[in-house]
């Protein structure tokens, strides 16, 4: 496994999920492209780029191509918060993407619902990215506040136990988010192995908007440091 990774691309939505990677940073050389600044330089010996893709299924999408196409990244670890689905998701715990989902996308009757590029629309993260970060994460939390399963996106921030319920059923959703598919979707595009880290910040019901800027910084640390474990590790 040594040496594998040599260019990752390590990317959040907002400024809170990257801080502590920037600041990690050595070596560093930042360009602007698009709006979006990018700093490459180096973390644990390792080569990154690390940027803030705003939040929201196009900025993460547009932020990641520009990468690709700029930076030759290798592989792509997502750092960030979400809201926990179900019952037993809470705040503080780590849910690792087994897969993503836009849980917004819909083509009504008249389609299937899947998108062609995906089985069923569903884009599969790396099985090597989720095993490496599964053991960084347990050396951060308890093994029983971690899990690995299908993280939802889409262009809303739900605060609406019905609506979390809603996409809990459809799409088996462990965690929801803004931006994880879009990544996830581009990278499928590129071939470009990655994985979404999502530490919960919510759980996305009626108190999401007061749970979120509670736990926002408490979340984005904890998936600040499985990041840092997982470049220990490779
Ligand atoms: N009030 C904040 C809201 C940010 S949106 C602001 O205006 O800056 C929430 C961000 O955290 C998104 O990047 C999303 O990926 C993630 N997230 C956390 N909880 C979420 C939830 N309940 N629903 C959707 N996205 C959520």
């Amino acid at each position: 496994m040594k040496n594998k990774y040599k260019n990752i691309a390590l990317m959040g939505a907002m400024d809170l999920e990257v801080a502590n990677l920037k600041s990690s940073m050595k070596k560093i050389t930042k360009t602007t492209i698009a709006g979006f600044e990018f700093y490459r330089g180096r973390i644990e010996n390792k080569n990154v780029v690390v940027f803030k893709s705003g939040i929201g299924k196009v900025n993460g999408a547009l932020a990641i191509a520009i990468a690709i196409e700029h930076f030759n990244v290798d592989s792509i670890i997502f750092t960030g918060v979400a809201g926990g689905v179900g019952e037993k998701v809470d705040i503080g715990d780590v849910v690792i993407s087994s897969a993503l989902v836009e849980h917004d996308f819909d083509l009504g009757k008249l389609g299937t619902g899947a998108k062609k590029e995906a089985q069923n629309g569903i884009f599969k993260a790396d099985k090597e990215l989720i095993s490496i970060t599964k053991k960084a994460a347990i050396e951060v939390i308890e093994k029983n506040t971690l899990y690995t399963g299908i993280i939802a996106t889409g262009d809303q921030f739900i605060n609406d136990k019905k609506r979390i319920d809603e996409i809990s059923r459809k799409y088996n959703a462990l965690a929801v988010e803004m931006e994880g598919a879009a990544i996830a979707h581009v990278a499928h595009r590129y071939k470009i192995p990655f994985v979404v880290i999502r530490s919960i910040s919510d759980t996305a019901n009626h108190k999401a908007n007061v749970d979120f800027k509670k736990f926002v910084k408490f979340a984005s640390d904890i998936s600040h440091s499985i990041v840092m474990k997982i470049l220990e590790s490779i």
